[in-house]
């Protein structure tokens, strides 16, 4: 048996950020346990046909120099300039039915660039990106600020996105360029919170840089400070049942027999999965019922493609297809026309030649999960996913299933052996008014030594793990504490 002060499961970007804050207030004893043979959960890389392909870190937001992203991985002593890559100016490029809209960085830039394709709507517009700025800057864990205003905060998660944009605008074009974004997060306009959506929107429209290197290289980052401060870390450690006394977890065990005990267990993997590892008698069947009824965000089919040549792609920029059914019933979705959106992280690297794309897609869980994954039927369902994929983006860039060289697919089943989650889903659950920011999960639990941290119990994204992490360790050391440190960092460097 190993001993630890605190044990950490999963090494996902929140599990690792809060070990790292954990460091920064003195606690250095920490395990993590990984199920993967390698770390960092979404931000992990795969290399096909000789190329490196992204899992979930694509590009990230509010990553400048004293903006909140920056800070807190500066404060971790995780950043490093070089890492990075300034995207283009106008990063993402949304491709709607029937028109198109390229966001660019800076809200001056956005607000004139849309005023001018819908002058009616000029003074709506100007208001909108005050009210998402206001909103972003209410938040005390993402501009890290000490006092708040908890009413006001409240009242930004509570609203939705749709009333928002339906009280303001009239052209529908417009309204599907601002709901757009939702793309990012998985949360359809009619559900999401506006506060969680002015996060996202704020962080995208600061700054905007790619991984030069893979989400791998932060990963790695992290792993290396854990470790200098006296962390360990046990990879291929698939956890599968933790023991409770006295609403207490006393024993983690691992598939592979190895069992550990702390004094305090986080946990970074998804809350479902984590309640089903201990035994129904000791979770309390309210908490039980709020889980069972949280929905999953979508799950997603992903192509690994290498084309013959670039056919005129940025590989600083984001595309993403649009149908009008982005985000109905994932369930459903085998009934609708499906939608695409690849991004290009995997082709910072390169020069001239073979072209790596990386789409992924919504589809439905339960026709995947319905077949044996070595059946032809399995195969023929990925190809008809692909297919509708592939019709799409023609449709926009012509020649571009001509230019394909080879190919892979993956399935939600794919997903749910590499970052486990109960449907292989993109987001984890489905964030919305309910189950966002302080309505959210959250970290604490019914034992008193077990903390949740991660994208379920906050928002998703990389800076949504992030977050949530401060909110979890902030449970062993005090948030106040660390927002405090971390105000004050960037001043002191
Ligand atoms: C296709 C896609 C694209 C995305 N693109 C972006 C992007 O461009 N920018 C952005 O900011 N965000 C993006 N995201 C979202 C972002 O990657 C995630 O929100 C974030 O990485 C989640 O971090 P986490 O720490 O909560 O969990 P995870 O990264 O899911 O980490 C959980 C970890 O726990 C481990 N684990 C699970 N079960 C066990 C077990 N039983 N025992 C031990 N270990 C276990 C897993 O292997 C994993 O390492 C994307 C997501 C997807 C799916």
């Amino acid at each position: 048996m190993k001993e630890f002060d605190i044990l950490i499961i999963g090494s996902g970007i929140s599990s690792m950020a809060a070990a790292r804050i954990l460091n920064k207030f003195g606690h250095s004893k920490i395990g993590i346990l990984e199920q993967h043979s390698v770390p960092g959960g979404f931000l992990h890389c795969f290399k096909r046909f000789g190329h490196r392909f992204e899992t979930g870190a694509h590009y990230i937001g509010s990553i400048n120099r004293g903006e909140p992203f920056h800070q807190l991985l500066n404060y971790l002593d995780v950043y490093h300039e070089e890492d990075y890559i300034d995207m283009d100016d106008a990063p993402d490029d949304h491709y709607f039915e029937d028109h198109e809209y390229t966001f660019s960085l800076g809200y001056e830039e956005n607000i004139k660039k849309l005023g001018h394709l819908f002058p009616l709507e000029k003074e709506s517009i100007r208001e909108y990106f005050e009210m998402v700025e206001k909103a972003a800057h209410s938040f005390p864990t993402y501009y890290f600020k000490k006092d708040y205003d908890q009413q006001k905060m409240l009242e930004y998660i509570d609203k939705t996105v749709e009333e928002v944009v339906e009280n303001l605008f009239k052209s529908p074009k417009l309204k599907e360029i601002l709901y757009s974004n939702s793309i990012l997060y998985g949360v359809a306009p009619k559900d999401a919170s506006f506060g969680f959506h002015s996060i996202v929107q704020d962080s995208y429209i600061i700054s905007s840089k790619g991984f030069r290197f893979g989400g791998e290289r932060l990963a790695r980052r992290f792993v290396q400070k854990i470790e200098e401060a006296g962390g360990e870390f046990f990879f291929n450690h698939k956890v599968q049942e933790l023991v409770i006394e006295n609403k207490e977890i006393t024993k983690v065990i691992c598939q592979n027999g190895e069992i550990f005990q702390a004094k305090k267990v986080i946990s970074g993997i998804h809350p479902k999965l984590l309640f089903d590892m201990i035994s129904k008698n000791d979770v309390r069947k309210s908490f039980q019922k709020r889980l069972d009824q949280i929905k999953e965000s979508n799950s997603f089919f992903g192509a690994c493609i290498v084309l013959k040549e670039n056919p005129g792609l940025s590989p600083l920029k984001n595309y993403y297809f649009h149908s009008s059914s982005d985000f109905d019933d994932p369930e459903e979705k085998k009934k609708q026309k499906c939608f695409p959106f690849f991004l290009t992280s995997s082709q910072r690297d390169y020069k001239e030649g073979k072209f790596p794309v990386l789409i992924t897609s919504n589809c439905a869980f339960s026709e995947f999960n319905a077949l044996d994954k070595k059946s032809q039927d399995y195969k023929d369902l990925k190809e008809k996913y692909f297919k509708e994929v592939l019709e799409a983006i023609e449709k926009r860039i012509p020649g571009f299933i001509e230019s394909i060289d080879r190919y892979t697919l993956s399935s939600p089943l794919t997903n749910q052996r590499y970052v486990p989650s109960p449907t292989g889903s993109s987001y984890g659950i489905y964030h919305d008014t309910s189950c966002t920011g302080a309505r959210g999960l959250g970290p604490r639990t019914h034992f008193h030594n077990l903390i949740l941290t991660g994208q379920n119990t906050l928002f998703p994204g990389l800076l949504g793990g992030s977050i949530s992490a401060i909110k979890s360790a902030g449970q062993i050391i005090g948030t106040k504490d660390i927002l405090k440190q971390l105000s004050e960092y960037e001043v002191m460097e």
